[in-house]
């Protein structure tokens, strides 16, 4: 096995201490295969109830009337999700829209949404209109407010039962810390936050924004009283197959209501061709639990690798998970550009290439980002960016694997080892 790695570039050394640490995580990762095996048996059960067949991997064209392939798919989301219906559609072009699609179809102009789990996704500021910006909801008249949480990270009740007003009309809950520094909510605080809500105001809908967190826990926030749960495809349940897409599964007044958004009034789910993506959703979601669990896995190898070599890290090694980002503050530019360095090099795709800090629309300083994937920016494959700017931190996510996952931090270890970023403890 050493050999292997050394053929690829890892040295002794730095596979030697990559081995010390994952000794003692043995026991976490039983945990983490065991919520796979949970899940898996969850998905396999919808697919058996929906009664998957192998006709439902057939293409459909135009306007896709009666494809049985994408209304068995939706059934499958509402099964595995323990919603009342689904929409997944290849029209949904990512985690964004659908979380636009989710909102804008369920907000009526004059109603007030509020966010009880801080700022939202950077780019849902756009499609809020908390940054100015054409054809936000600001622009149709529904207003926002936002609740703060706790320095802890916890839900602050009070100020949400003080923030309720006659014309709030849909609370919207982040589960992953997305790119912030708080800590990322698990499904049993969510289902709090939800019963707390309901029972002063059960004529409220809840919207979570489940990106990032499908398949970490054994239970989704749908289990836990939320109306909608809204994600990406090239995220967690796409498995890594899926080309393109997203997911809201909700109440059947709800899905409806964003149907006939995301296509049309009058013609809501029953237009929309699957355009031959539908073996891969399928496949993608069959395969979502072990795929998230690869990507956990990663995450906590990164965090003990690199706590124990001295940099913060967020969350820390022993925290428990409930997303799969992974944050690693390295204080100094070098740091983090060899750490992208070191994941781009050790990709399937593009490895060849070496990542440059550069500028983005949208950030005041140069990014870097390290992704050589199947599926374009998909981020439950294996990758990491920042913006090289204090703490110098990078986000790392995804991978298909575990034996992928764990060759690309080696291998981000290893450039910051030749570069003389890190000494390494003798061997143990
Ligand atoms: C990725 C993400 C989104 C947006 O998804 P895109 O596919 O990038 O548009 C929204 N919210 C959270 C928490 C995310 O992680």
């Amino acid at each position: 096995m050493e050999q292997m790695y050394e053929s690829l570039g890892i040295s002794k050394e730095v596979y030697a201490y990559g081995e010390s640490i994952l000794a003692d995580l043995k026991p976490r990762f039983d945990g983490i295969d065991e919520t796979a095996e949970y899940n898996q048996l969850k998905v396999i059960r919808a697919m058996q109830q929906s009664r998957v067949s192998a006709e439902c991997f057939n293409t459909s064209s135009g306007y896709g009337y009666n494809d049985i392939g994408r209304d068995t798919l939706e059934e499958v989301y509402a099964a595995a999700f323990h919603t009342e219906a689904a929409l997944v559609r290849p029209q949904i072009t990512c985690g964004t829209h659908a979380l636009a699609v989710a909102l804008s179809g369920n907000l009526r102009p004059g109603d007030e949404l509020l966010s009880i789990s801080g700022k939202p996704y950077d780019t849902l500021e756009e499609v809020i209109g908390i940054r100015p910006s054409c054809g936000s909801l600001a622009e149709y008249g529904v207003t926002y407010a936002q609740v703060d949480l706790r320095p802890d990270g916890s839900f602050d009740f009070d100020g949400i039962a003080k923030a309720l007003k006659p014309q709030t009309r849909l609370i919207e809950i982040q589960r992953s810390k997305g790119y912030q520094t708080r800590p990322t909510l698990s499904v049993a605080q969510i289902g709090e936050a939800i019963a707390f809500v309901k029972q002063l105001r059960p004529d409220i809908l809840v919207m979570v924004d489940n990106c990032y967190g499908e398949f970490v826990e054994r239970l989704e926030p749908s289990d836990v009283g939320a109306d909608m749960i809204v994600g990406s495809l090239i995220k967690n349940p796409g498995g890594g197959l899926a080309p393109i897409g997203g997911y809201i599964a909700g109440t059947k007044e709800c899905v409806e209501r964003a149907a006939y958004r995301l296509t049309s009034p009058g013609l809501g789910k029953e237009v929309g061709a699957s355009l031959g993506v539908m073996q891969s959703f399928y496949q993608g979601f069959f395969l979502a639990p072990t795929v998230t669990a690869a990507a956990l896995k990663g995450a906590i190898f990164a965090a003990n690798i690199y706590e124990r070599l001295g940099f913060h890290v967020v969350p820390n090694g022993t925290e428990e998970r409930h997303d799969i980002i992974q944050a690693v503050e390295f204080g100094f530019a070098d740091g983090m550009i060899s750490f992208c360095e070191g994941i781009q090099a050790a990709a399937p795709v593009d490895s060849y290439v070496t990542p440059e800090p550069w500028a983005m629309p949208g950030y005041d300083s140069d990014v870097i980002m390290a992704a050589g994937a199947f599926v374009q920016g998909s981020s439950i494959e294996l990758s990491a960016d920042g913006p090289v700017q204090p703490p110098y931190a990078v986000y790392f996510q995804g991978g298909l694997t575990w034996p992928h996952a764990k060759l690309g931090i080696l291998m981000s270890l290893q450039k910051l080892y030749e570069r003389g970023h890190v000494k390494l403890p003798q061997k143990i």
